[in-house]
């Protein structure tokens, strides 16, 4: 029994070791899908006709007379804002997606929960990425105790009522089973 919960802690370790936790911030923005990425560009195009419209002097004269840095906000950076803010549901779309959680829920709340609470509480609340199962490459969520495809042991379970044990645990939290050794940690 002891040895086969080593053997298993080591293979759990392994898994973590494959699976670095998110990935860098250019591998995160090119999971945004490319519908995302027109509306993000429509988005830059609207703020910028709007702020010309509305912010620009309609006669030359005092166009020319207009700061750079008030000129280059104006063209560049208020565009640009506008473009992220239309990329941050197109984010959350994909990165549910790929999480297993309800991504199109999350999506809606991102768009519609004003002052970007909807994308704050996604980032509190979202699940940990799903990691390959060694053997078949299955993406199983963290908490699966076995592969749903092969039925390969992911987590260590516990001996009483086979539920996944989370790192740190001494007794089994779905029936108070005390945890035989440490439950080796996964790496987020
Ligand atoms: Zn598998
Ligand atoms: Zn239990």
């Amino acid at each position: 029994m002891s040895s086969w919960n080593d053997n298993l802690s080591q293979k759990v370790e392994r898994i973590s070791l494959a699976q670095p936790a998110s990935g860098g911030f250019w591998e995160n923005v090119a999971i945004i899908r490319p519908v995302a990425w027109v509306i993000a560009a429509l988005g830059f195009i609207g703020m910028e006709a709007m702020l010309f419209f509305l912010a620009f002097p309609s006669d030359a004269h005092s166009r020319n007379h207009m700061q750079l840095g008030v000129k280059i906000f104006l063209s560049v950076i208020g565009p640009l804002f506008a473009a992220v803010l239309c990329l941050f549901p197109g984010y959350v779309y994909a990165d549910a997606k790929r999480r297993g959680m309800r991504a199109g829920m999350w999506t809606l709340l991102a768009i519609f929960v004003p002052y970007l609470i909807g994308v704050i509480l996604y980032f509190l609340l979202r699940e940990p990425l799903p990691t390959a199962c060694p053997k078949c490459g299955f993406l199983a969520r963290r908490r699966f105790a076995f592969c749903p495809q092969c039925s390969t042991p992911l987590n260590r379970v516990c001996a009483t009522c086979s539920r996944s044990l989370e790192p740190g645990w001494s007794a089994c939290a779905y029936c108070g089973t005390p945890v035989a050794g440490p439950v080796a940690a996964v790496s987020r």
